[in-house]
């Protein structure tokens, strides 16, 4: 495969190294055809340079072919076209050019993009980052997304921008003149331009669209031809990574990586050589592909070519290149090459090269496109006067380009289609296309002739799509975007061309409509479910998609007269031809009621077909509302057709819609499946309803206002097929007996029905109906959806429909609705509605929902009941009717409706019959107030010079007529106002009478006297409203005071009762918390007098008296007391590996089989935590439970297969109570270490020669022994165990838990280093919760919750016990290496330097060690004593140890303002010169027994300062440490935050406040063992950088910085390259939180292999900085990610947000987002509180799905 490379190695040929750029190119000068003798060059070289193999192309080959290229190839190009060396000429011509004022800044994928709200023409005009902040719309709203690739900045661009179009560095200079550029060059170069850009260009275009395998084009042939091919592979959308990567490794046997490698490239650039040599030897490696790619779907598409052709073929991209980079420099170069690019070749029209690019696009591979695209964009783009010839052109071919792209399988973001977007948004543009290229027209017919799917009627049949075919329609639709492009302006001046040629475009897009106009037909199911559920999809993306077109289609009708009612005539014309077209079988019937009657025909929803799809009936709707609003009607009528249109025929479509919404609520549509549902649901989604339920509800006000209201409601009657029950009494009473279905049936249609009349009279927002402003629809949407509760403004923005800007004009009215109340550090910020709007509240506002109703309805009802007032929710009052829609009120007053209205009430008042409904009466309260509403509003308008024509009043206090002869509507109302049943109505019905009462006396006043103004009236109505609220009120308060006094008594009795019982509430207390009564707590009553001189280590140390421990046990709920004897109780707890601590990222982990843990390295680089949730339970009852959630996840898994949160295999299951995360139990071990008053304290001296004797006499036993072993006789140091056997099996498991975890090995009881492990546990959690308290500022003792006390308590005890399971001998090994440190000792090996050593971790061991050797110890010397002669003399070795790090190099003194805390307890107090004084002696000594590495100190007081600093983190963990070893309470100093706390610390130690007493005043015994420490070789080797060193105190590690603005963390990921795939954009680039690094995640690219699994990025880097655990933000995403292990995750809210207090997870909103600081310090506490295993857990235990995500592979 490797081919030897060395004939074609460039630098080395004889023939390359003579070659001379200069004399070829003055060579050609000469010339007569330069064409042939440029190819001759390009025949002889590239194939020489560029042929390369398969494998071909390590960086070192590509860097050495690029460079032959430059020289071969392109240099004489260069020379010949600037005649002079190429670095001189490009320097001129940089000099002399005028860059475009356009920015035209390419877009990578991922890089953030900026739009002005406020002055973008639309939302498509962007800007760059760089653009963007050097503009003034940075002040402006903007809105920031993140770039698909392609596309680019429209900086400069002066149409592209209402305001300010240009950043300060694309401001145009004042010398930027129209002159030609071309005419600044000089005239041999123009020449020489235009002729070496045709040769090149067209052999870059004859290349790649070059389709022969083994050929060339005419004059590139070479006489002699090597026998070399290559296999090439080509990307396609239908094969997964994986089919390839498989067919691969069969077909040219490579490895997976290699194959892997191929399978990114193809992908990459479209098309990738896998393998290299003669002719069969490819083709045998085609068939391979193709035959095993051929199965399912049609193969990958493979092609063996000859060498040649591929190398001219790359060499055409770097050709293209070339030119895109040469044009640059000089803006009369780029305009040549324009020129070359679109001249016609001689074979005429469109015969340009460019043409030839954009028809032959779709045969062309992804990498040539993406280059000839980009030169597209660098040349005729940047070009004003060519952008404009390349549109014709790219016009021009439209329809063929679009045909292609749909037979194409790329996306489209790799089609030449995409261009469209940078063409047509320019409006002149767009407008020139229109009126020249028939723009429009053109789009609208391809896409129409793209659908050829149509029934009899030529209606499209999208219900009957097939999956391909939905595929094909998902390609169609860019041209409906494109469509949007062209219409998103509206003229602002029309040419009669534009006119013509727009009436034209509407023409065709009619068509369109009318292929949808009844599409998709339903028919009612009945008897039995429809087999198959329709296709709906299809045809509501599709309304979807036109829904702004059409909007915006109107805008351009409107903003002109003329257009508007050809438009208007247009549209009747085609609903008539469309009416045409229905099917005549309709009978006509003649209908009549209360002595109307009116002319219809005979159609039921409920049997025949309705289709939801009315584009044609609704696009007129929109017309004649904007006539309406345009006065066009009333002032030239003649011109319209309105005679065409006749009324009945005008509703008919839209009601038989209405209706079918109505029957599908009422039930009756059940059997036609969850089709329909969707689609009524679409039809009233916000997405849709603009121009579906919007315009129905326009539509019938128009017909209804132009018809008898008594006809327009007969026919509605007769649609709801409810007709008959109004109608005659008879059918009335036995529909009220018929079967219960049928009258419930029929209720809702009624309900539904009385809804439909209320929203046709009431809805008159829309401006054009009634006379409001666009704005006042806005803000009566935003008040009805914050009358249902408080809203984010994501919520918000969700319920308004966006225009074709994406803009929903909420941020322009909200603030004068509601006020903005700013979220806490978790929720989201809310808007609430101000009081003063909630009059506007109406309960049938026709957006809601039912569901929407009845909470607004109960939330208003509320508001009123704690304001005091009434629950009546009358109507608000209407804005006026337009005069095209005024008649619509008659329909309130019409017999018919009053009719109805009295029916309804009549059988509210008689409620025993079924057929009736409590909203159905509400529906007619509301019909009456409205009515009521308008009469009144009209008396008020009147200025007395005509009567008032509305006049409901009289007529309901008229008796009813047949059928109903019964009372009056009035009189039947008062006959409810009594009504016990109809207490919720109560108040509204009060207020319907009292409303009547007052217009009669209006009326009244009126007639009186008719001048006098109506406000009398109106005032006596607020007058007895005013008091009816007072009373109100005054009972309201009298309830409050009554309920206050109640709850007064109520307390002093609880109070007196607590008193009396306090004993009984503390333990009640205790029991909830279940927790142990730690020493603490207890002894907290004997603090008062102890705190003076508590002490908690030594023998002089108070506490740990016996004391009975009783706990509760969550799962059978009995006592028991902690005993060693007794059974076993345990604690749940999680032990987990963690980094927080580390200091050093990069240490490599260790390992496992051969770690030795003894020794916890000072970089603490990896420790082990635990945490509990402080949960008690009988081991014996733990076990049986854990046993039980093992079996049931067995089974589980044989069912289902999926994970959970918690892996049991691994030893997981959930606390039973709190159900967190838990791996294992801390067994509770009583306190029986008794201060030893009694024995005798020996001096350090004393101690120190009985241990080394002690340990002497260990040794030799040991020897001893194990020489017994080896002769086979086995001999155990049985000591007598002070535990029973279950709390042992206790103390082993957890034991075996710590040793799991922290070395990750199956468990091993022999291992010795078992009990380390556990100690460590225990030192390292008590040393990261010092940390945390320590930055929080918090107090030592006393401020940790109890679940964090009774876990410590519990992990200090078991650790001082575990030594009991393991053999003896093993412990004294420990202890006896431990000790070697203090006291180093020839005799053992391979001691540790004091720098390598963590000091707590090694107090902590020997302390607990000790145990094991104080057994030996005859002298009676308590185990105290010795505790206390450790702690010194580890504090003496990290004192030493601490002036050895800090003072060395720079002599740097820790900054102390970092921790406040720090420095608090640092400068306290003067510290007196007598410690000054010691430390530099003490320095002085180290120093001379180091000499050469410390530097040279002048005095002591910057050396104790360091000291002091550096230690009180080992004292504040030591204190904790030996506070629940010894259980002694704490002094009463730290319990609280603060200063003081040095000297307390070292009294609660029984340390001397000036620690170098310890030294000395023991000088002759420490001396020779500080000696010892520095002469360890390590000591100097770490000091002159040859290990890690540690300084102290360690800094707390924090969470990486992030920017406060988001867009910045955007802008540097989208700069970050996938480090694997040479300079590749990474798809999701992801933030390590802990660490920095930007990892390409989610991409196989960067898999790794861990543990033999392959894992993305960022588990992968998780295992190398975490640990397992990571936490990570995804840039693109605005997500936070916590990961750990390789099965568990979840997402956690970023902490990013915008103004309003949200999030923007996905990046889907796209307002500016800021750092929230505290919700990034939530996380970051989170992390260092080792809590994100946990949250993961409840994430995932509260959300499934969570689960089924592979979360490795992130
Ligand atoms: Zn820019
Ligand atoms: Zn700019
Ligand atoms: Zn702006
Ligand atoms: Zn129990
Ligand atoms: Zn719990
Ligand atoms: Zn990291
Ligand atoms: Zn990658």
């Amino acid at each position: 495969m490797a081919a030897a490379q060395t004939d074609r190695d460039p630098p080395t040929d004889p023939e390359f190294v003579h070659f001379s750029a200069k004399d070829t190119s003055s060579s050609w000068l000469a010339v007569a055809d330069l064409q042939q003798e440029v190819y001759r060059h390009l025949a002889t070289y590239v194939p020489r340079i560029l042929c390369r193999g398969a494998s071909g192309g390590n960086s070192r080959e590509e860097q050495r072919e690029e460079l032959a290229c430059q020289l071969l190839l392109l240099a004489p190009l260069e020379w010949f076209l600037l005649g002079e060396e190429p670095a001189a000429g490009i320097a001129w011509l940089q000099q002399n050019n005028h860059p475009s004022p356009l920015c035209g800044h390419v877009f990578k994928v991922g890089e953030p993009t900026y739009s002005c709200r406020e002055c973008a023409a639309d939302p498509t005009c962007v800007l760059c980052m760089q653009c963007f902040l050097g503009s003034v719309h940075k002040e402006h709203r903007y809105r920031m997304t993140t770039s698909g690739g392609g596309g680019f900045c429209d900086c400069g661009d002066d149409e592209a921008w209402k305001m300010s179009p240009y950043c300060n560095k694309h401001t145009p200079s004042e010398r930027h003149t129209e002159e030609d550029p071309v005419a600044q060059l000089p005239v041999d170069m123009v020449a020489r331009g235009y002729s070496i850009f045709s040769i090149i260009l067209k052999y870059a275009v004859d290349l790649l669209t070059w389709d022969q395998e083994d050929e060339l084009p005419t004059g590139l042939e070479t006489p002699e031809r090597s026998d070399s091919y290559l296999c090439m592979l080509f990307n396609d959308e239908v094969h997964t990574y994986e089919q390839v990567i498989y067919t691969l490794q069969k077909a040219v046997n490579c490895s997976q990586k290699e194959a892997l490698s191929f399978a990114t490239t193809v992908d990459r650039d479209g098309r990738k050589s896998v393998r290299y040599g003669d002719l069969q030897f490819c083709e045998q490696a085609k068939s391979v592909i193709v035959r095993n790619t051929s199965r399912q779907s049609k193969p990958l598409r493979v092609q063996v070519m000859h060498s040649s052709v591929v190398a001219h073929q790359c060499f055409a991209l770097k050709a293209l290149g070339w030119l895109g980079q040469i044009i640059q420099y000089s803006d009369g170069l780029r305009r040549i090459l324009c020129q070359v690019g679109l001249q016609n070749s001689p074979e005429g029209e469109n015969s340009s090269l460019v043409d030839r690019l954009m028809l032959n696009d779709s045969k062309m591979w992804k990498g040539a496109r993406n280059i000839y695209h980009q030169l597209l964009m660098n040349s005729l783009l940047m070009d004003l006067k060519y952008k404009k010839m390349f549109a014709i052109q790219f016009a021009k071919n439209y329809r063929r380009l679009q045909t292609d792209f749909m037979e194409d399988d790329h996306e489209r973001l790799v089609s030449v289609t995409s261009l469209s977007v940078q063409l047509f948004t320019v409006p002149t543009m767009a407008r020139m296309l229109m009126m020249e290229q028939n723009l429009m027209t053109t789009i609208v017919r391809t896409f129409v002739d793209h659908l050829r799917h149509r029934d009899l009627q030529g209606r499209f049949q999208f219900d009957r799509y097939t999956a391909q075919q939905a595929l094909k329609f998902g390609r169609v639709q860019s041209l409906i975007g494109d469509l949007k492009y062209v219409l998103i302006t509206p003229p602002s001046d029309w040419s009669p061309q534009l006119r013509q040629k727009f009436l034209e475009g509407l023409d065709s897009f009619l068509d369109l409509l009318k292929c949808m106009q009844g599409m998709d037909p339903v028919v009612r199911q009945v008897g039995q479910h429809i087999e198959m559920e329709p296709e709906w999809e299809t045809a509501f993306t599709l309304q979807m998609k036109l829904t702004h077109v059409i909007t915006m289609i109107q805008e351009w009708c409107c903003s002109d007269e003329h257009v508007l009612v050809e438009a208007y005539r247009k549209c009747v014309s085609a609903l008539t031809q469309s009416h045409n077209s229905l099917p005549d079988s309709e009978q006509p019937i003649s209908l009549s009621l209360c002595g109307h009657s009116v002319e219809t025909f005979r159609y039921q929803v409920s049997q025949d077909k309705v289709s939801i799809h009315l584009p044609v009936c609704r696009l007129l709707a929109g017309l004649h509302v904007l006539l309406s609003r345009t006065e066009v009607a009333s002032r030239v009528p003649e011109q319209l057709p309105l005679g065409e249109l006749s009324p009945p025929l005008l509703i008919e479509l839209p009601l038989r819609c209405l209706v079918l919404c109505a029957q599908v609520h009422a039930g009756m549509w059940r059997r036609n499946g969850f089709s329909l549902i969707n689609q009524i649901y679409y039809y009233h989604n916000v997405k849709c309803r603009v121009e579906m339920f919007d315009k129905d509800i326009i539509m019938l006000q128009t017909g209804a206002s132009m018809m008898d209201p008594n006809h327009f409601l007969m026919i509605v009657l007769s649609r709801f097929e409810l007709f008959h029950i109004f109608s005659s009494t008879d059918v009335r009473k036995r529909y009220r007996e018929a079967n219960k279905d049928v009258v419930q049936q029929n209720n809702t249609l009624i309900e539904e029905m009385l809804h439909l009349i209320i929203m046709v009279v009431g809805e008159r927002y829309v401006a054009g109906v009634g006379q409001v402003e666009p704005l006042d629809e806005v803000r009566r949407e935003i008040i009805h959806q914050l009358s249902i509760r408080a809203m984010s403004h994501s919520e918000l923005v969700k319920a308004l429909p966006e225009n074709g800007n994406k803009e929903t004009g909420l941020e322009r009215v909200i603030d004068s609705v509601a006020s903005f109340k700013k979220p806490g550090v978790t929720g989201r910020g809310l808007y609430e509605l101000c009081p003063e709007w909630s009059r506007k509240f109406n309960l049938y506002f026709h957006h809601y929902s039912r569901a929407d109703q009845s909470k607004a309805e109960e939330a208003q009802r509320k508001l009123r009941r704690q304001k005091g007032e009434d629950t009546a929710l009358p109507p608000p009052l209407p804005p006026p009717l337009c005069p095209l829609f005024a008649s619509l009120v008659n329909i309130l007053q019409c017999d018919i409706l009053l009719a109805v209205e009295g029916a309804v009430l009549q059988w509210a008042v008689e409620p025993s019959g079924g057929g009736w409904t409590e909203s159905m009466l509400q529906r007619v309260l509301h019909l009456v107030a409205m009515a009521l509403l308008e009469e009144q509003q009209q008396l008020e308008n009147n200025k007395g010079d005509d009567d008032v024509t509305f006049n409901y009043t009289c007529k309901i206090s008229r008796p009813g007529e047949a059928p109903s002869p019964t009372g009056s509507v009035l009189a039947l109302l008062e006959t409810l106002q009594n009504a016990p049943h109809l207490e919720v109505h109560k108040d509204m019905i009060t207020w319907i009478v009292k409303t009547v009462s007052n217009i009669k006396t209006m009326r009244e006043r009126t007639v009186s006297t008719s001048t006098v103004s109506t406000c009398p009236g109106h005032r006596a109505e607020e007058t007895l409203r005013d008091r009816d609220k007072a009373e109100r009120k005054r009972k309201a308060e009298m309830a409050r005071l009554r309920r206050e006094k109640i709850m007064a008594q109520m307390s002093e009795m609880q109070k007196h009762f607590i008193n009396e019982n306090k004993e009984l509430f503390q333990q009640s207390l205790e029991e909830l918390e279940a927790s142990t009564v730690s020493a603490a707590d207890s002894s907290a009553p004997s603090l008062e007098h102890t705190c003076v001189s508590q002490v908690c280590v030594g023998p002089r140390r108070a506490g740990g008296a016996e004391q009975r421990q009783l706990v509760t046990c969550i799962l059978c709920q009995e006592e028991q007391e902690v005993r060693g004897h007794g059974r076993a109780m345990v604690l749940a707890a999680f032990i987990q590996r963690s980094t927080v601590l580390s200091k050093n990222r990069r240490r490599i982990l260790p390992d496992p089989e051969r770690h030795d843990p003894l020794f916890m390295h000072p970089d603490l680089s990896l420790g082990i935590h635990t945490a509990s949730c402080g949960h008690i339970m009988h081991a014996t009852c733990w076990q049986r439970y854990f046993e039980a959630v093992q079996v049931k996840e067995q089974r589980r898994q044989q069912r289902l297969r999926g994970h959970t949160s918690y892996d049991v295999e691994n030893g997981e299951f959930l606390c039973p109570l709190c159900e967190c995360l838990s791996n294992t139990v801390i067994p509770l071990l009583p306190h029986t270490h008794i201060p030893g008053h009694s024995g005798n304290h020996p001096s350090l001296e004393v101690w120190l020669n009985t241990t080394i004797q002690h340990i002497a006499v260990l040794h030799s036993a040991h020897r001893k022994q194990s020489e017994a072993v080896a002769e086979g006789a086995e001999s155990v140091t049985l000591c007598q165990n002070p535990f029973s056997s279950s709390v042992r099996e206790m103390i082993t498991t957890f034991s075996t838990s710590a040793y799991k975890v922290g070395l990750k090995l199956n468990p091993n009881e022999q291992d010795p280093r078992v009990p380390v492990l556990s100690w460590s546990t225990c030192a390292y959690t008590i040393q990261s919760i010092e940390r945390l308290l320590m930055d929080e500022e918090k107090p030592l003792f006393g401020s940790l919750p109890c679940r964090q006390d009774d876990c410590l308590s519990a992990l200090t005890r078991f650790s001082s016990a575990c030594w009991t399971t393991a053999p003896l001998k093993t412990v004294q090994t420990h202890f006896i290496r431990l000790f070697t440190v203090l006291v180093p000792d020839s005799q053992v090996e391979n001691s540790l330097c004091i720098l390598d050593i963590d000091m707590f971790h090694l107090l902590v061991y020997s302390v607990l060690a000790y145990s094991s050797v104080h057994r030996l110890d005859q002298s009676s010397a308590s185990v105290d004593s010795a505790h206390l002669h450790l702690l010194h003399l580890v504090t003496v070795t990290h004192l030493v140890q601490i002036l050895l790090t800090n003072c060395t190099g720079c002599l740097s003194v820790p900054d102390l303002s970092v921790c406040p805390s720090v420095e608090e307890v640092c400068m306290d107090q003067d510290s007196g010169s007598e410690e000054e004084e010691l430390i530099y002696e003490l320095y002085n000594t180290l120093r001379k027994h180091l000499d050469s590495v410390l530097p040279v100190v002048s005095s002591g007081w910057q050396l104790w300062r360091c000291v002091k600093a550096g230690i009180l983190p080992f004292l504040r963990a030591a204190a904790l440490f030996f506070h629940y070893l010894n259980s002694t309470a704490p002094p009463a100093d730290l319990l609280v935050a603060g200063p003081c706390q040095w000297e307390a610390l070292c009294s609660f130690l029984s340390l001397p406040s000036n620690l170098l007493q310890l030294h000395q005043s023991q000088h002759t015994l420490l001396e020779p063992l500080i000696y010892r420490w520095c002469c360890h070789p390590g000591v100097k080797q770490v000091l002159q950088g040859g290990g890690v060193l540690v300084r102290f105190p360690r800094e707390s590690n924090k969470l990486i910085e992030l920017p406060e603005d988001y867009s910045v963390l955007i802008n540097q990921a989208s700069s970050f390259t996938c480090p694997r795939s040479g300079g590749d954009k990474s798809r999701a680039p992801t933030l390590c939180l802990v660490c920095g690094a930007i990892l390409c995640s989610q991409s196989y690219c960067c898999q790794t292999e861990v543990d033999g699994e392959d894992v993305g990025a960022c588990t992968a880097h998780t295992f190398t900085c975490g640990t397992g655990l990571g936490l990570f933000l995804r840039v693109r995403e605005s997500q936070v990610l916590f990961v750990a292990g390789k099965t568990k995750g979840c997402f956690y809210p970023p902490p990013y947000l915008d103004d309003y207090g949200e999030t923007d997870q996905g990046l889907k909103r796209g307002n500016p987002l800021h750092l929230c600081a505290e919700r990034y310090r939530k996380i970051e506490r989170l992390w260092r509180q080792h809590g994100v295993a946990e949250v993961i857990g409840h994430a995932q235990e509260a959300n499934q799905t969570l689960v089924t995500i592979d979360w490795q592979h992130l």
